[in-house]
């Protein structure tokens, strides 16, 4: 059923075919609705009132009362423009248009009282306001309530007139022509507890506030709807995988896990270890396929966690793959986790992008026989051919890197019952982010690092002290420690890149002639980066100048300094990780961050957060705040455009988790929504289908 707001743009009042073709292409509004929910950006204060005396060009908008004492026509063809003095009893002003001359001319008039309202400027010393706008406090014809309403608007559509104060005059012909015919959205179960503002009002508030208490309702009201209406969706999503997959059951605990844990762990697990592990433990009983993501910061030991589930698998007669985002980190994860399985005769290989021919077909047998317990490695995992006798757990270490596409490849490695899968990331995302992002998946988090790892100190230095971070540098190596150095991706040109970092390694070789360096960058073939990244980590080069190509992952505990040039070019999660590299080890380790003198606040804001820190965590949340959550690493990646339009995951943590919990509570009594009480919950979930949400990229 098309509904009254389903109408195209053009039939509004004062919109018309031309100006709906602008709305169209500037702003995507094509029906009342897309207007209607046009929010705007901002608000000004019209209750206060400026003595003209006191304008100061400077100033953002302000509203001054008072007459006009004369009109002058100034200037000639394009730079013609009407002149006007305006006063109050403390002083006068000017008020200038350079359209619209003649509709000015013959509406306004001089010695009536007017309020009127805009930016002010300044021109040949006096203070002015061009194109204000004018109101005629007599009238009631126009009455937008106590707050002013901004709205963005383009270049394109400014020139065509349809600024923020047409745009506020459109809404309020929108106004008046719904009036009547808007619909309650949420049903009584879900507004009463929550005093919600109802939708007529909350509509009509916010585009012409009353009070700033009645916009705050209205906002609340908007906000909570958006947010309910997505967790509506992902939830019953899950419960509908939920009910829809089987799952591989590890009923039994044997030699594999036993003899490990009394054996060949060298450490005691932290709290926050065997927590995670017993939540993915009961995943692993259920029946269903488990979908978890571990979250822990860098260190954290998600990669024990990951092995001693694999351990789990092999005990209940099942295979298990670990997938890396790089050559490099799928070796090292092979390397420690053989080591680690130390007598315990597990049957592991690797597989890359650069393993043989011969030994590829080994493994490819091995896999369809069974004989193959446990498959580490790269994309290389995914490729049709690598098929598996009985894979029960796919675990896949530092998701950001991975599309969502491919994780669902995954999954079909079994015909019938799919494998669990563990899905690790070190890029904490803020649980809002997760609860949107990856609402459908369970989250597991690994809060507590193990015990003995001294915080890493991180210092931020501007240009002028840079002889002493070398200084700190020398004496850190030749008290046996090794320090990477770090250049920024300039991605506008892959050339300034490298030559920003083959500089770097010049200087470096004349500032510390004594010292061996690598350099390691995105340019170079996988094999030499790997060689050049062996030969750091065997302790035969002291520094390590590279790109951001060493961010993910990589282990070199003697490292203990990390020094980011050019930090303030960095994103906070970037730096965080790229942190992450050093403190590994016993030592102390320092992450030293350069920048320039001129750093936008933003930046300085990013590099404070760094000092003040080492919690990814809180530094997830800052982020989420300074860049808004479409930035966010991996939310690009995972192809999921999160186009919220009131809601801001950054800010309005505490709505929207007000919003799962009922989503939760009604989908637990009634998952598809057929009660009679659900029916209008019912009518606007299904409608939800076309919205530029992606759902079906959350696998
Ligand atoms: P992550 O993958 O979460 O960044 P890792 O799994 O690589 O972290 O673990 C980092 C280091 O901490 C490894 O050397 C690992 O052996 C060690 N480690 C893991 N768990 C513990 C623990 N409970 N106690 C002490 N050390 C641990
Ligand atoms: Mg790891």
């Amino acid at each position: 059923m098309p509904e009254y707001l389903d109408q195209d743009i053009k039939f509004l009042v004062g919109v018309g075919p031309k100006r709906a073709e602008l709305l169209n292409k500037e702003l995507g509004i094509y029906t009342f609705r897309d207007l209607l929910y046009y929010f705007p950006y901002k608000y000004i204060d019209r209750t206060r009132f400026h003595n003209i005396s006191e304008v100061r060009p400077d100033q953002a908008y302000i509203q001054v009362k008072g007459k006009i004492r004369s009109f002058e026509l100034l200037g000639e063809g394009r730079k013609q423009r009407l002149s006007a003095v305006f006063f109050d009893e403390t002083g006068s002003m000017d008020l200038v248009w350079f359209q619209g001359i003649k509709y000015i001319r013959e509406n306004l008039l001089p010695g009536k009282t007017y309020v009127v309202f805009g930016k002010p400027s300044v021109f040949s010393g006096r203070v002015n306001i061009i194109h204000p706008e004018v109101e005629d406090k007599t009238s009631e014809q126009f009455k937008t309530g106590v707050l002013q309403a901004f709205y963005n608007t383009t270049e394109k559509l400014k020139k065509r007139f349809l600024n923020t104060s047409a745009l506020n005059k459109i809404q309020y012909n929108l106004a008046l022509q719904i009036q009547g015919k808007i619909y309650e959205t949420l049903p009584p179960k879900v507004k009463d507890p929550l005093k919600l503002m109802d939708l007529k009002n909350a509509l009509r508030q916010i585009h012409f506030p009353e009070s700033t208490h009645l916009l705050q309702k209205a906002t609340f009201r908007l906000k909570f709807e958006e947010l309910f209406y997505i967790q509506l969706k992902i939830l019953s999503l899950k419960h509908k995988r939920y009910e829809a997959f089987k799952g591989f059951v590890f009923s039994s605990v044997g030699y594999n896990f036993n003899h490990f844990y009394a054996n060949n762990l060298p450490f005691e697990l932290t709290g926050a270890q065997k927590k995670v592990i017993k939540e993915i433990r009961k995943d692993l009983g259920s029946g269903k396929q488990m979908n978890r993501l571990l979250q822990g910061d860098v260190g954290s030991g998600k990669t024990l966690v990951a092995l001693m589930i694999a351990l789990l698998a092999f005990d209940n007669g099942f295979q298990a793959s670990l997938m890396a985002p790089t050559e490099i980190l799928a070796i090292q994860h092979y390397n420690t986790i053989r080591k680690m399985l130390q007598g315990l005769g597990v049957n592991m290989a690797l597989l890359t992008g650069s393993t043989k021919k011969s030994q590829r077909k080994i493994i490819h047998e091995q896999l369809e026989s069974g004989e193959l317990q446990l498959l580490i490695g790269t994309h290389a995992l995914i490729e049709d051919v690598v098929s598996f006798h009985k894979l029960g757990l796919v675990i896949i270490d530092e998701q950001h890197r991975f599309g969502v596409a491919q994780r669902a490849k995954l999954w079909k490695k079994n015909s019938g019952i799919p494998p669990h899968i563990l899905v690790m990331t070190a890029t904490p995302i803020p649980r809002t982010l997760a609860m949107t992002l990856y609402g459908d998946l369970e989250v597991s988090v690994i809060d507590e690092l193990p015990p003995g790892r001294k915080p890493i100190s991180t210092r931020h230095y501007y240009e002028n002290r840079r002889k002493e971070v070398y200084q700190f540098i020398r004496s850190q190596i030749e008290g046996g420690r090794q320090a990477y150095i770090v250049y920024p991706l300039i991605s506008e040109s892959e050339k300034m890149d490298y030559k920003n970092l083959e500089d770097g390694y010049e200087l470096m070789k004349q500032v510390f002639p004594r010292f061996k360096i690598s350099m390691v960058h995105g340019r170079m073939k996988p094999a030499e980066k790997d060689a050049e990244m062996q030969l750091f980590k065997d302790g035969k080069t002291q520094i390590m100048v590279a790109t951001t190509v060493i961010e993910v992952g990589v282990d070199v505990p003697n490292a203990s300094v990390m020094v980011i040039e050019s930090a303030e070019r960095f994103g906070l999660s970037q730096l965080h990780q790229l942190r992450g590299r050093v403190g590994r080890g016993a030592e102390q380790s320092y992450c030293l961050l350069m920048s320039s003198y001129k750093i936008s606040n933003e930046s300085r804001k990013r590099l404070e957060t760094m000092v003040r820190t080492n919690d990814g965590f809180e530094i997830a949340e800052v982020d989420l705040q300074l860049r808004g959550p479409g930035d966010i690493e991996g939310t690009q990646q995972s192809g999921l455009g999160l186009n919220l339009n009131i809601a801001n995951l950054g800010k309005d943590g505490e709505i929207l988790r007000i919003a799962r919990n009922l989503a939760s509570d009604i989908l637990d009594d009634d998952p598809r929504l057929e009660k009679e009480e659900h029916k209008l919950l019912r009518y606007h979930y299904l409608k939800m289908k076309n919205t530029e949400f992606n759902w079906s990229v959350i696998s």
